[in-house]
């Protein structure tokens, strides 16, 4: 049985690699439109249309507390920054700013995430509340507190409903960015309805990058591989987050083995690279390490196929919004669920107070429910984690969010 198992994932895996470097022969090495050498001895992957070609690790941002660390990943080969406009309040970006002043300009790529308002995360629909001066001023924001003349790659986060990533005030200011030269490339986030945000921004022709849950829990997997194939194949750098899905377990755990989780989201080689929400140097050489050398030993295999099998359910939501539509007062349980995640797993208050705030609960939810309706794909009790994570809104702000 055990072996039979594992024959599968090598069967699978094997399926992935090989589809992939088809795809990746077509389009990768062709399409150049970017003009930056990143100077990274790391092994690498072009990143889709912009023709830049990056280290397989970057860096995600959220949680850095001091320059000093980007310096070190700078210096230990690491050229993509992923930050977001929320991320300490701005602060964030500010750290980064400082950390890559000093070195050459072209040898980077910064990019940052700036969720639009009046995007409503529950349904991703944007809603009459966006305004596209108050977007533009969002990047000339990021612009001054990083203290660059251009951002990289300028992401739209909240990304999965078609309606909005084709909304033509949204396209319009996009361009009109990219037109002023104030962002190189523009890009999307998705965690969930990748498939239909992945196609819109196909199909709205202006996206460059898309950023996307993938790990070896997501669902859907064969129909998400299709759609990123294709997204490949049209240019499209495709960027992974959320790779360590299901390597953490319940709170106070410790992490599963994330060198085999790592290294099944880049047996997919449309996948240009992976953002890793490194904060020591121990994570960071353990990473570097661990591209050296993609290829999946039997026991990394059989760890993820453990983890896939297991009763524990870990903290990874798996974005399906199944608990939408049981929920009894509408609640945005895969955001709250989200920001469980960033605390319990990641670790990262300020990243979870975030993302419990965009859930915009009105009310203390769970409490007028005497049985909670919702049965959660991935097994959670709901009601039970919602209240533990909704205590976090009650903590003063000044002990959560990072200041410089
Ligand atoms: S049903 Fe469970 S796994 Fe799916 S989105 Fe809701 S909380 Fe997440
Ligand atoms: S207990 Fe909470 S999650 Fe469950 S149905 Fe009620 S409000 Fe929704």
């Amino acid at each position: 049985m055990a072996s039979n198992r594992r024959d599968f994932m090598k069967k699978t895996l094997i399926g992935i690699s090989g589809a992939l470097m088809v795809s990746n022969r077509a389009h990768g090495e062709n399409i150049y439109f970017g003009s930056k050498d990143l100077q990274s001895d790391l092994p690498s992957r072009i990143l889709g249309k912009t023709g830049i070609r990056i280290p397989l690790i970057s860096l995600g941002t959220s949680g850095i507390t001091n320059s000093n660390f980007i310096r070190t990943a700078y210096n230990a080969g690491i050229r993509v920054f992923f930050s977001a406009t929320y991320y300490g309040e701005g602060n964030n970006e500010i750290l980064v700013g400082q950390g890559l002043r000093n070195f050459p300009r072209d040898s980077y790529v910064v990019a940052t995430a700036a969720p639009a308002e009046g995007l409503d995360m529950r349904t991703g629909a944007l809603t009459e509340e966006f305004n596209a001066d108050v977007y533009l001023k969002k990047a000339e924001d990021s612009l001054k507190r990083f203290g660059l003349d251009y951002i990289d790659i300028f992401v739209f986060p909240g990304a999965g409903k078609r309606e909005t990533l084709l909304n033509r005030n949204l396209l319009d200011a996009l361009t009109k960015l990219k037109n002023q030269g104030k962002v190189k490339f523009l890009g999307i986030a998705s965690h969930a309805n990748t498939e239909e945000a992945i196609d819109a921004a196909l199909e709205a022709g202006i996206f460059d990058v898309a950023m996307i849950s993938y790990n070896f829990k997501v669902p859907k997997r064969e129909s998400l591989d299709a759609v990123i194939d294709r997204a490949a194949k049209a240019g499209m750098g495709i960027v992974a987050m959320k790779t360590t899905a299901g390597a953490f377990r319940e709170k106070g755990g410790f992490p599963l083995n994330t060198n085999a989780a790592l290294k099944w989201v880049l047996q997919n080689e449309n996948i240009s690279c992976i953002v890793s929400g490194m904060r020591t140097i121990e994570e960071l050489e353990k990473n570097l390490k661990m591209i050296q050398d993609l290829k999946m030993t039997d026991q990394e295999i059989n760890d993820l196929q453990a983890s896939l099998i297991s009763s524990e359910t870990g903290l990874y939501c798996l974005q399906c919004q199944k608990c939408l539509e049981q929920c009894q007062q509408d609640i945005d349980i895969p955001t709250i669920m989200r920001s469980y995640m960033y605390a319990y797993g990641y670790k990262d208050p300020e990243l979870a107070l975030y993302t419990l705030e965009s859930a915009k609960l009105h009310k203390v939810p769970c409490m007028e429910c005497d049985t909670c309706s919702v049965t959660c794909s991935a097994g959670f009790n709901i009601k039970e984690k919602v209240l533990d994570i909704i205590r976090l809104q009650k903590v003063p702000r000044e002990f959560i969010v990072n200041r410089i």
